[in-house]
């Protein structure tokens, strides 16, 4: 049996001025061959799980390519090419069976359907060989997805810490059709709900409650069920809350279980929407706390949606407030980056601290923060993750300083990383337990590491393009009516 197996994943902001060139699609582009087996073999991703499942098999492995990339803007019609090319010319040379390890919300300059387009073209090339897709809980699902593939699972958790489980899933199914123990046959669909990513942690209702009714399904009635929360921040016609079922034979089960999921995921339609606090009360209530960790959640800039990591607005708050013992997890400012390492370590510097990136989509400039501080450490950036979410995947955070102004340990990074891991502190000498305040630039994904350090959480409404008041941007494709945008939906 020869498989092959690769990763394509981009969370496409269409709003984001973060540029997506192939570089950004891993520590020197994507990885390529033997490199792709090697980054993702052991890891707790899907590829990690294609990779044992195909091992378990004795099957012969093909990993063509390896590509991720940092949520950000309009993926380059280059990257995209190269990246689809290289799956489709492996399958073009024959094979048993594709696994692919998918984001499912990704915009291409030349498709607004990166994933549907390409399952089309390998469809096209090999139109029986079954194809196993596995996908974030914000993918944006498509026909054109569904139509051209032969089972998908979504991960069931945010933080995503079943990405393994999702993979394995996928490709188990896949595999036992190989061998005619089941015929999978999808039905999918939408409703319209932009839903917010702050009310899709599953965790909490209302995702909590429908990922328990899909797993309750697939125990009784059927191969897979996916109920995907969505990404709102990509302007496509089919952005926002799907789901999608995986049935033995049957088309009709596939499709009325997937009605019920999406009629359930309908009622609570009101859950899905996020009120936020005025920044200044927030910092205030955290002011307030006697005891720490508290974490700050800078959620309007969440580099893993598409954010800049750049705008200084709840820095620059927890400054004026006088917020002391606060550790800073990250400012993306390579230009600053550069200045401490000249300094060197020890240096007292005084310099302009990120808003170096205009948001045009919300008519922001970017407005840096002069801060003074001493070059604490400085650092190639590298890390092993230890924690549940990304288990045993080398994180590239580029060159890396950290500024000591007194108040604030701020860790300045050379490349996109939300903070899901301790490591983004450990790895420069910050011990996160021992602060009072961590800062974070994060949504939800912070949980994966940070919950069990936490003894209190504030919610920060900063600025940036991963805010949650979607009526700063200027959706023209969505589909319409949807979901907070007309409030007349469903009223
Ligand atoms: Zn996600």
């Amino acid at each position: 049996m020869k498989l092959v197996i690769a990763m394509m994943k981009h969370e496409t902001n269409t709003f984001s001025p973060v540029p997506t060139p192939l570089a950004r699609f891993g520590p020197n582009g994507p990885y390529r061959g033997k490199a792709a087996y090697a980054a993702f073999k052991g890891t707790g991703t899907p590829m990690g799980a294609f990779l044992d499942l195909a091992e378990a098999e004795r099957a012969e492995i093909v990993t063509p390519v390896a590509a991720e990339a940092y949520p950000s803007g309009i993926v380059h019609a280059d990257a995209y090419r190269a990246i689809t090319d290289a799956i489709c010319d492996a399958v073009a040379e024959g094979c048993d069976a594709v696994l692919l390890d998918l984001h499912g919300a990704m915009v291409a300059e030349t498709t607004d359907d990166g994933e549907g387009t390409l399952l089309e073209r390998i469809r096209s090339i090999a139109p029986s060989v079954p194809i196993a897709v596995a996908l974030d809980l914000h993918t944006n699902l498509t026909d054109r997805m569904v139509r051209n593939c032969t089972a998908m699972v979504g991960y069931k958790t945010y933080p995503h810490v079943d990405m393994y489980e999702a993979g394995k899933h996928a490709g188990t199914i896949v595999l036992r059709a190989l061998r005619g123990e089941v015929r999978p046959v999808m039905a999918w669909g939408n409703r319209p709900i932009l839903a917010q990513t702050l009310r899709m942690g599953t965790s909490d209702a209302p995702m909590k409650d429908l990922v328990a009714a899909a797993r309750a399904v697939e125990q009784r009635e059927c191969l897979a069920a996916t109920v995907f929360g969505g990404f709102p921040l990509a302007d496509i016609p089919e952005a926002g809350v799907s789901c999608v079922v995986v049935a033995d034979g049957s088309r009709e089960a596939a499709g009325a279980i997937c009605q019920r999921l999406l009629d359930a995921a309908w009622e609570r339609r009101a859950d899905f929407q996020y009120r936020s606090e005025p920044l200044a009360e927030s910092i205030a209530r955290a002011k307030a706390f006697p005891a720490g960790p508290v974490l700050l959640i800078d959620h309007a800039d969440n580099c893993a949606s598409g954010g800049t990591q750049d705008p200084m607005t709840v820095v620059a708050e927890v400054v004026r407030q006088g917020l002391q013992d606060v550790a800073v997890g990250a400012i993306c400012d390579p230009e600053a980056v550069e200045r401490m390492i000249a300094a060197g370590v020890g240096s007292k510097v005084t310099l302009p601290l990120g808003g170096k990136v205009d948001m045009p989509a919300i008519g922001r400039k970017g407005s840096p923060l002069t801060v003074t501080g001493v070059v604490r450490v400085i650092s190639d950036g590298e890390f092993t993750v230890r924690g549940p979410m990304y288990t045993g995947v080398r994180t590239f955070l580029g060159r890396t300083a950290v500024l000591d102004t007194g108040a604030l340990e701020i860790v300045v990074v050379s490349r996109h990383h939300e903070p899901w891991d301790l490591g983004i502190f450990r790895s420069v000498g910050i011990e996160p337990t021992a602060k009072k305040y961590l800062l974070l630039k994060s949504r939800i994904h912070y949980r994966a590491g940070f919950l069990p350090i936490a003894r209190h959480i504030v919610e920060c409404a900063g600025e940036g393009v991963t805010s949650s008041d979607l009526k700063l941007f200027d959706f023209r494709k969505v589909r319409r009516p949807i979901l907070p945008l007309d409030a007349s939906v469903g009223a």
